[in-house]
């Protein structure tokens, strides 16, 4: 990783749902994070790093309540792991710079990529095109 973690600054500048979900690879409850709904232009950073990982134009409206995009921001700012806790295989999704947990990431989404990044709000920070944040 690029980023090296201090656990107890992480801590502390995050809220315990940001902290557990990043660090823990927590999930945030379906329809309760900040950005599911949103539709606002601009991009999506790690909230612990502030990596760029995805932009508006990818976001689209999955229904699950989770934030949903069909890509990510460049080629190489998620990395995928291999999940298999709770009886399930999925493949889970990191930044790259820093290793926060961000989500899953399905085969079930809209084209062009069909694919779906289920991520939580609690990863991420949204800094709008119009600059404010
Ligand atoms: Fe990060």
């Amino acid at each position: 990783m690029q980023y090296e973690i201090n656990d107890q600054e992480v801590r502390s500048r995050l809220t315990d749902e940001q902290y557990f979900v990043t660090q823990h690879a927590g999930t945030e409850r379906a329809f309760t994070g900040c950005y599911w709904d949103t539709k606002e232009e601009g991009k999506y950073h790690c909230i612990v790093c502030d990596a760029e990982l995805f932009v508006s134009d990818t976001k689209f409206d999955s229904g699950t309540g989770w934030p949903s995009f069909f890509e990510s921001a460049g080629t190489d700012s998620v990395i995928r792991k291999v999940d298999n806790s709770y009886g399930m295989t999925r493949i889970e999704a990191l930044c790259a710079k820093c290793g926060a947990h961000l989500g899953h990431i399905f085969n079930d989404g809209p084209p062009p990529t069909g694919e779906r990044y289920c991520m939580n709000s609690a990863s991420l920070k949204l800094k709008p095109l119009d600059g404010q944040t």
